[in-house]
């Protein structure tokens, strides 16, 4: 049977492969952006408020800070109770352009080890979880240095 390819979360990214992006929002008076998105209002204190308008946010950023996951996360990351939990690398990345900090797991197979403060990664899409039917999709984080020494192996 295929799974259906399905966003964990609706409208926080959009695209596949090297088109593959995270969206936010942007407000039209103070052009502050916002991920998660925000649609309703503007957030910025010091704005009248604006229209807000969903734009892909830059690729690549920074490691700002990382760590190992023990634990299930909370939702809206949806995970099964009866599989037994893997641990893997939780990274906040501060976005290049942006200067939001993201958080993400790390791509499979990148553990603590791999990262760095300051180490430049990309976003790259990831399956969080499979069920019978579906695929679930998010965001990984992926230092560009693996994608370049990958490249030069010739690819994965
Ligand atoms: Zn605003």
């Amino acid at each position: 049977m295929s799974h259906t390819r399905t966003p964990v979360v609706e409208g926080w990214f959009t695209g596949e492969g090297n088109d593959f992006r995270l969206l936010g929002t942007r407000c039209s008076t103070c052009a502050a952006v916002f991920f998660p998105r925000e649609d309703t209002f503007c957030r910025n204190p010091g704005c009248a408020g604006g229209e807000l308008t969903e734009i892909p946010l830059s690729p690549r950023g920074r490691v700002w800070s990382y760590t190992d996951s023990r634990y299930r996360p909370p939702s809206p990351y949806v995970t099964d109770p009866e599989l037994s939990w893997k641990p893997y690398a939780l990274i906040a990345v501060e976005l290049e352009s942006e200067r939001l900090v993201v958080l993400g797991q790390a791509a499979p197979g990148i553990t603590v080890a791999d990262l760095a403060v300051g180490m430049e990664v990309e976003v790259v899409p990831g399956v969080l979880h499979e069920d019978a039917e579906t695929t679930w999709t998010t965001w990984h984080w992926r230092p560009t240095a693996v994608t370049a020494r990958a490249a030069k192996d010739g690819g994965w």
